[in-house]
Order: structure tokens, then C-alpha cells, then sequence
């Protein structure tokens, strides 16, 4: 149970760690998450020089001839000098200084915090010591504050020459960190060496490993963490590219492992009454588009196979998805068989219920929207019932449909809309209430290619590529700021056509209340200049029922602004507004900017997208916004957006099975996923349920990557 020992090891908690201070690990926690594995792959992002200096002498001339060239990198210096007075401060909250010396001069050790008779001990005058830290000039006097080191003489060959430096937090010093990291790696090689099963450890194909030469795990780590050249941080070296491979492998086995376990289930196949479809079709006030009509046969073809189903229908937004939705329902419904849609925001899950639930009141069917707040109701309570005896057919919601007290009578059908907002792991709620329903996820956010099988590697795709016909593109514009009153008098003359108009206030970092403000300035402002009923207000803090005013005045009374933060971000089908204004448009992503575009240009009707920009505005931040002015189609946009900022951005909010990356860099690893893919194909075609001791590596390499999820469906399968 060797390979046990170390993954518990590596995923216990920092605060356990040996042989540093709580403070420490508390910082540590703060620092790298939780776990030893945490601050295992806690990378060094850079190489620092350490040099000997001879002479107090030699470092002033060295630190002033830098100073002189203009240059910010920090001296590293080692020197060897004598005790020569301890300088306790006069008043606490002051630093403690030591001077120390040589022949050619004296500098100053500073200490911020450490108690009276540890210094005292560590610093007995006159004696002579090693001392290594960052050098800094400081009034003429040479400074180094908290050493990393101070100690015998006879060391210094420890504390010359490159060393690796690591992202910090303050109070932490790199000193801190590499010893850590030095106790846990030579731990993890007494566990790894006292271990007969060692190879518990290599789950990665002897083929592979011979043809790309990669080191074994533990000598990646070693490796990077004790890396002396900026070589060594490249994460195209083989340790590097070794270590994101494994996190890449253990991801797609996640995705791979958990379609699995939705497919071993006993599907059902759902063939909808063709003809009451094809009514339904026949009475929409529009006709499909192929792309539609594409997803819609794919589907059909899915759920009319007994496997059950697990695909993501992607489209940009306002390509049409709900529609698309609701016909794959009809599959069940038409077999009076349980539906039910959820949505990310309780906004959403309403705008679903009037649409849908207009369409099934025209076919006959219940459809009910059930609401987080429900649950102790009378209405909810009634509603629940009614569920479970089959009488609503489908069910409208948000991730309270997961709960446990939410049961149906026969559920054929789940649809999970935008869903990025969802991971695998909710997925797997569903099946633990014991349902394994056909799978409909749908999703506004476009993925470049490459990346597809990152995010979806366990769902099969339907892309709704072109938009409905007679759409017109929306026309953007930059403005600056300073020309926000111009915009706001603009207004005028669309609200005189009776049109509708989205005021999206800024997303102040880490501040909702300073979010709100602004926002509740502009309302304010715009309610001055316009009829005050014909001005809303919508934000993140207002209760689902006060939201819910909001949007229903906005969608049915008349000409009308509505000044909101992000909350309309996803989904909102609004077919009659026709502006959409940004402010501070630059402090958002260009996936969102679009996505926040793409609520307007729903009608015929020409739309409009003014960008509002500080003028403090960064050449990067220019030139994404004029992305999204010259693009209207979001892949293009994401391919645009991956170019300015590299991928790492457009995979950071995405939720996965198994928590963020931490050693893969998906602009130089993402060749790595399809090798993963392979990989895997071939290890699980010969042994599907890795119950070969030849598969027991994998299975270390999940319970490593803390994919218990997916470990315990394996085992009760
Ligand atoms: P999204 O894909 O962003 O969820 P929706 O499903 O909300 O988009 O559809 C956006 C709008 O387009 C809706 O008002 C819908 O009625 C309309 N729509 C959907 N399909 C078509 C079509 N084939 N032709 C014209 N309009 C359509
Ligand atoms: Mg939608």
C-alpha cells in the first residue's frame, strides 16, 4: 500500500507539515491551496543569482555601480563577516539592527520580528559568520533585511551560485519555501524508495516514456525545484512537460471515466410522436436554420438510441439553443416521460419558464418552474408532489432541481443550460439521485478547437455555427469616457421608436458595493434626464423576486433603459432591445464583452454596441476592444482572445472534475491533450474497469489528483 502512503501524504494538509511555524504553514496555505501536492506544484518562476562577495568593499561597489545603471534586479550576496553590535530598538514596532563587519566596512542586518534570545544566540558578538540575503543600499549604508541565511562559514558553498525563485506572498521568503519543499521531496523518495510497488508510480505508457524521454515523476519534481537555469523553468523542458502531462492525463481519465459511467447505464430510447413535432415546428413564427435542423436530427439520433445520451450543443449566443431544447424534450414529452431544464441564475430559469412554458401550455403539457425560495412553500411543497406523481412534465429550475427533496416520477431528459456554469461534478449529483436521464448541455461559450478536449472530452458535440437569417450584425463603437453625457442624451431617440436599451455599469474588482454604486449613479443620473419609470435598476444584490419586477417591466412595459451590473450576462432574449452600452468596458474579458453584446440584435431590427472605455486605456486593452468591434463571431473572437492573452485566461473560470491545472500551460501543453487522449484510449480498450495490476498506477494517479468522485463511481460500478 506504498503508493496509498504517499498519495495521503501528499494530500494532507500543509498545516500538518513538519518542522515550520503555524504561521508559516498558515501563509503557505494562503499561498499555494491546501495540500503538500499544493506547494509541490508551486513552480519557480525564476532563477536567482547568488554571489560571493569578499568584501563589504566589493558588494558597495557592485550595489552602487547597479544603482548608477539604472538596473532593478536585487542582489543576491553571501559574505562573511563579524558580529559587531547588536542595536536593540528604543521603542516596540521598531526593527532590531545588527552590524556586522570587515576590514573594508560594516552593514546592517534588519529584523522586523524574532524574539530577544534567539538573536542573541544566533548573533554571539565578534564571532565571524556566513550571512546570504538581498542587498540593498540604503542612505549609504548597506542593508539586509531578514537573511536567508546566517550561519557557519564553512556552508558557503551552499549559498553561491543559481538557486530557484518562487511567486511569494508577503511574510514568506523563498528560503521558507525551498526548505519546505526539500524536507517534502526527500520524504516523498524515502516513501518512493522503501516501496516495492515504486512503479505505482509510472502510469504513463513505456512507449511513451522511451519516446519522449520524460523523467519519472518524482524526478520531474526534483527537478524543477531544484532547477539552477532559466532552462529549466521553460515549461517545454521534459520535467515540465512530464508533470502538466500527468495533470492532462488524470483530467481526460476523469472525463473519460465519468461518460463512461453515464453510458454503462441501462439507456432508454425516446422516439418523439413525429407528427405533434412537426406541428409544433410548423407553428413557429420562424424556420429552422440548418445548423438548427442539424442539432435536432443528431439529438433525435442520440436519444432514440438506448445509450444514454451526453452532448453539449454549443452556439454562439443567440444562435437558437432553447429552441433546439425544447423539440429534443418533445422526445420525451410526447412519451409522457419527465423533462427538466436547468439554469445557472433563478433570471434565466424564469425567461425558460415563460418561453417554454408557453409552448407546452400550447401542446398540453405541465411545465412549472420550481425556485430555490420554494422549498418550505405551500406552492413548493405542492409542486414537489406533483412532480413525483408525474403530473408536471417539465420541470424548470436552477441547481436546486439537485437537491435531495426534488424527485421525479420518470425523468428521460435533463437539460443543463450555459454550461459552464455547471462541472462534472454536479453531473454526477444527478446519477447519485439515482436517475441517469439523457444528456443536453448547452453552451454560449466558444472553445477554439484546441481546446475542446480539455473542457469537453466526455460529451460529444453539436455546433449551432450560424445565427437565424436576417440578423443584422451588431454595429460596435468605441467611445471614451468623457462622452458618456453625449451617449446618455443619445438615448432619446431610440426610446421615442419604442426601443429597449441594456446600461451595463462596471465590474469593480472585488468590490460589489463599489459595483453598486456606480451603478445606482448612473441610474440616478439617467432617471434625470428621462422619465423616471422609464429607467430600472438591476443588480447582483437584489432578491430573485425584486429581479424578477425588474425584468418583467423591462421585457413588457413600452421604451425603457435598464441600468444593470453583470447580472444580465447570460441568456436574457429580449428580442426588443436594441442598445447595448458598456462602461469601463476594458475591465471585462472579451468572451463576456461579447456575450453582453450579444443580448441586443435579437429582431430585424438594426442594433447597436457602444464600448465604453477609461482613458487610462493599456495598447492590449485597445486592441481586444477593437476585436470585438471588427468580429461578430464569438469563435473567432475566442481565437482572437486566446492570441492577446494566451490560454490560460479562457481555461481560468472554466470548471473541471478534478480543480484547476497547476503544472500544464495550455499555450505550450495543448498538443499534450490529444496524446492524453490516445493514451488513454489504448489503456482503457485493453482494460476497461483498470482492474489489472498493470492499471493500479492509474488509479494512484486519481486518488493523487484527488478525483475521488470519479474513483468511487468506478468502484461501485
Ligand atoms: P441562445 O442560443 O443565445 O440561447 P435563444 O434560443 O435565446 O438564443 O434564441 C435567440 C432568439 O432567436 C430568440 O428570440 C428566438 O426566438 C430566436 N430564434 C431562434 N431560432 C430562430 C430561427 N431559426 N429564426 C429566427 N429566429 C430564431
Ligand atoms: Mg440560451
Amino acid at each position: 500500500m506504498g503508493a496509498d502512503s504517499i498519495t495521503t501524504y501528499v494530500n494532507q494538509p500543509l498545516s500538518s507539515l513538519e518542522g515550520s511555524s503555524p504561521k508559516t504553514r498558515g501563509l503557505l496555505t494562503r499561498l499555494v491551496g491546501r495540500t503538500i501536492l499544493d506547494l509541490l506544484y508551486h513552480f519557480p518562476s525564476q532563477i536567482q543569482t547568488r554571489i560571493y562577495f569578499s568584501s563589504i568593499q566589493d558588494l558597495a561597489t557592485k550595489l552602487i555601480h547597479q544603482k548608477n545603471e539604472g538596473s532593478d534586479t536585487d542582489i543576491f550576496a553571501t559574505l562573511t563577516l563579524t558580529v559587531s553590535k547588536i542595536m536593540w530598538p528604543p521603542r516596540k514596532g521598531l526593527p532590531i539592527r545588527i552590524r556586522m563587519s570587515d576590514a573594508t566596512g560594516q552593514i546592517e542586518i534588519v529584523y522586523f520580528t524574532l524574539s530577544k534570545p534567539y538573536l542573541v544566540q544566533k548573533f554571539p558578538l565578534g564571532s565571524e559568520l556566513l550571512i546570504s540575503g538581498k542587498a540593498t543600499l540604503y542612505n549609504k549604508l548597506i542593508q539586509m533585511s531578514h537573511p536567508d541565511f546566517v550561519g557557519d562559514p564553512l556552508l558557503r558553498s551552499s549559498f553561491v551560485g543559481n538557486a530557484p525563485l518562487y511567486p511569494l506572498t508577503s511574510g514568506l521568503s523563498h528560503s521558507v519555501i525551498s526548505k519546505a519543499l526539500h524536507r517534502i521531496l526527500l520524504h516523498l523518495k524515502y516513501l518512493i524508495n522503501s516501496n516495492e510497488e515504486q512503479n505505482l508510480f509510472e502510469w504513463i505508457l513505456e512507449e511513451r516514456l522511451k519516446e519522449t524521454g520524460w523523467p519519472s515523476w518524482i524526478e520531474a519534481l526534483e527537478a524543477v525545484h531544484t532547477a539552477t537555469s532559466v532552462d529549466a523553468l521553460d515549461p517545454q523542458s521534459l520535467p515540465r512537460t512530464r508533470l502538466a502531462y500527468d495533470e492532462i492525463f488524470a483530467h481526460q481519465l476523469t472525463l473519460l471515466l465519468s461518460r463512461r459511467q453515464a453510458q454503462d447505464q441501462k439507456g432508454r430510447s425516446f422516439i418523439g410522436q413525429s407528427d405533434r413535432i412537426n406541428t409544433f415546428i410548423a407553428s413557429l413564427p420562424y424556420t429552422l436554420t440548418s445548423c438548427q435542423q442539424y442539432a435536432i436530427h443528431t439529438i433525435n439520433k442520440d436519444m432514440g438510441d438506448p445509450l444514454p445520451m451526453l452532448r453539449l450543443l454549443q452556439g454562439d449566443v443567440g444562435s437558437g439553443k432553447t429552441v433546439v431544447s425544447f423539440i429534443a424534450a418533445l422526445n420525451c414529452l410526447t412519451n409522457n416521460v419527465q423533462v427538466a431544464l436547468m439554469a445557472p441564475t433563478e433570471i434565466l430559469a424564469k425567461q425558460h419558464f415563460h418561453t417554454l412554458g408557453a409552448w407546452c401550455k400550447e401542446m398540453g403539457f405541465r411545465c412549472e418552474c420550481l425556485q430555490g425560495g420554494m422549498r418550505t412553500t405551500q406552492l413548493g411543497k405542492a409542486l414537489k408532489e406533483d412532480l413525483e406523481k408525474g403530473l408536471i412534465h417539465l420541470v424548470v429550475g436552477t441547481h436546486a432541481l439537485l437537491e435531495d427533496d426534488i424527485k421525479f416520477k420518470d425523468l428521460g431528459l435533463m437539460i443543463i443550460d450555459e454550461q459552464h456554469r455547471f462541472g462534472v461534478n454536479q453531473r454526477l449529483a444527478l446519477y447519485k439521485k439515482g436517475f441517469h436521464p439523457d444528456l443536453l448541455v448547452t453552451s454560449a461559450t466558444p472553445i477554439p478547437r484546441t481546446l475542446q478536449l480539455t473542457q469537453y472530452g466526455d460529451l460529444d458535440i453539436s455546433a449551432l455555427r450560424n445565427k437565424p437569417q436576417g440578423r443584422l450584425p451588431i454595429s460596435t463603437h468605441l467611445f471614451s469616457e468623457g462622452r458618456i453625457e453625449e451617449i446618455s442624451l443619445k438615448l432619446k431617440t431610440l426610446l421615442q421608436k419604442n426601443q429597449k436599451i441594456y446600461w451595463i455599469c462596471p465590474l469593480v474588482e472585488e468590490s460589489e458595493t463599489l459595483d453598486l454604486t456606480a451603478a445606482i449613479q448612473r441610474h440616478t443620473c439617467l432617471s434625470s434626464l428621462y422619465p423616471p419609470d422609464q429607467v430600472s435598476l438591476l443588480h447582483g444584490q437584489m432578491n430573485p423576486a425584486q429581479k424578477q419586477e425588474v425584468m418583467t417591466r423591462f421585457a413588457h412595459e413600452g421604451p425603457h433603459i435598464l441600468v444593470a451590473t453583470t447580472v444580465v450576462e447570460v441568456g436574457m432574449d429580449i428580442p426588443e432591445a436594441t442598445l447595448m452600452v458598456i462602461e469601463h468596458a476594458e475591465r471585462f474579458g472579451l468572451s463576456q464583452l461579447h456575450q453582453l453584446r450579444g443580448r441586443v440584435g435579437r429582431n430585424d431590427l438594426p442594433s447597436h454596441c457602444f464600448l465604453i472605455y477609461s482613458d487610462a486605456l493599456t495598447p492590449i486593452a485597445r486592441q481586444r476592444l477593437f476585436v470585438l468591434k471588427n468580429l461578430q463571431d464569438g469563435f473567432k473572437i475566442a481565437e482572437e482572445d486566446l492570441r492577446l492573452r494566451g490560454y490560460g485566461a479562457l481555461l481560468g473560470t472554466t470548471q473541471s472534475g478534478s480543480g484547476a491545472y497547476k503544472a500544464m500551460d495550455p499555450y505550450v501543453h495543448a498538443p499534450l491533450f490529444e496524446m492524453a487522449h490516445k493514451d488513454l484510449q489504448k489503456i482503457l480498450a485493453l482494460d476497461p474497469f483498470l482492474e489489472s495490476p498493470a492499471s493500479a498506477p492509474l488509479l494512484s494517479l486519481l486518488t493523487l489528483f484527488q478525483c475521488h468522485e470519479t474513483l468511487n463511481y468506478l468502484r461501485a460500478g
